[in-house]
């Protein structure tokens, strides 16, 4: 299992991604669900202020001070920079728990933002476009992974042994970013330059029928499906679906895993717990 995802658009968002032990908004019922995984949970990246993406945070914090679990790790979090409704949120829930067992580290970020992960990895914000007036940001996952430069692509491996003994492994060997997963938030449809190369795309798709859409301000299943037909992850995760649509849910995930035979297709069920 690598995700716990629990999404239902207007009511609760969180991804948990367990292989880097982070979260992804942090929306109501999240330390409930997670009990005591929530103590391995070193880093939160919240995508924007709408309380269904954040009204998670104060429980999970007290949470994580009072439960039975090792309290004493750093919980750093990180959240679109200058967004007041954030830091005021911030402030109340550290007035709120002023003898906390735990570092507790904010810090605001914008568009193009590195923050370091552990194995190589890294994540990588992205400016996203939500409600006016509303700083919202993307994430993504990225490794720095070695590969051979083209010029020894046609050797065999004891070859290749060979001329890195004689050569050094820079000469043979470049650095090159891996996207491993590309995260929408709340948003209009991501660029297909962003997402392009991600093996993994989780991307919101609010509304399964085009004509319940009255602002632009969310992502529809039609504009998932153009967009689909300009990049292709190897896995695609639908979420912050509105439960308007709980009984299409199935439907349209057997339609899109039809239409795109070549991708791995998931619908977060609003009503479900997903584990994936
Ligand atoms: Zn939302
Ligand atoms: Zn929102």
């Amino acid at each position: 299992m690598e995700f716990i995802i629990r999404s239902k658009a207007l009511y609760t968002t969180w991804i948990y991604y367990k292989p880097d032990r982070i979260l992804f908004d942090v929306g109501e019922g999240i330390s409930a669900t997670l009990g005591n995984k929530i103590y391995g949970i070193e880093k939160i990246f919240i995508t924007h202020s709408h309380v269904d993406h954040i009204a998670g945070l104060w429980g999970f914090i007290n949470t994580r001070n009072n439960a039975m679990g090792s309290r004493e790790k750093n919980l750093e979090i990180y959240y679109p920079k200058n967004s007041k409704n954030i830091e005021e949120y911030l402030n109340f829930i550290s007035n709120m728990n002023r003898y906390l067992r735990f570092n507790l580290i904010y810090k605001g970020i914008e568009h193009e933002d590195i923050i370091n992960l552990k194995n190589n990895r890294f994540i990588r914000a992205f400016k996203t476009r939500h409600t006016p007036g509303e700083k919202s940001l993307g994430f993504q996952i990225l490794e720095k992974r070695k590969r051979l430069r083209d010029d020894f692509k046609n050797l065999n491996g004891n070859e290749i042994k060979d001329i890195i003994s004689k050569v050094g492994k820079d000469k043979v060997l470049e650095e090159y970013i891996k996207k491993i997963i590309t995260i929408s938030g709340d948003s209009l449809p991501v660029s297909p330059d962003i997402i392009e190369d991600s093996d993994t795309l989780i991307h919101e798709c609010t509304f399964i029928k085009e004509s319940d859409r009255k602002l632009r301000n969310h992502t529809s299943l039609n504009e998932i499906r153009k967009l689909l037909n300009q990049i292709t992850p190897k896995r695609v995760i639908l979420y912050h679906v509105s439960s308007r649509y709980n009984k299409l849910i199935k439907k349209a995930k057997k339609e899109l895993a039809e239409e795109f035979k070549n991708i791995d297709i998931y619908i977060v069920h609003p009503e479900e717990l997903a584990e994936i």
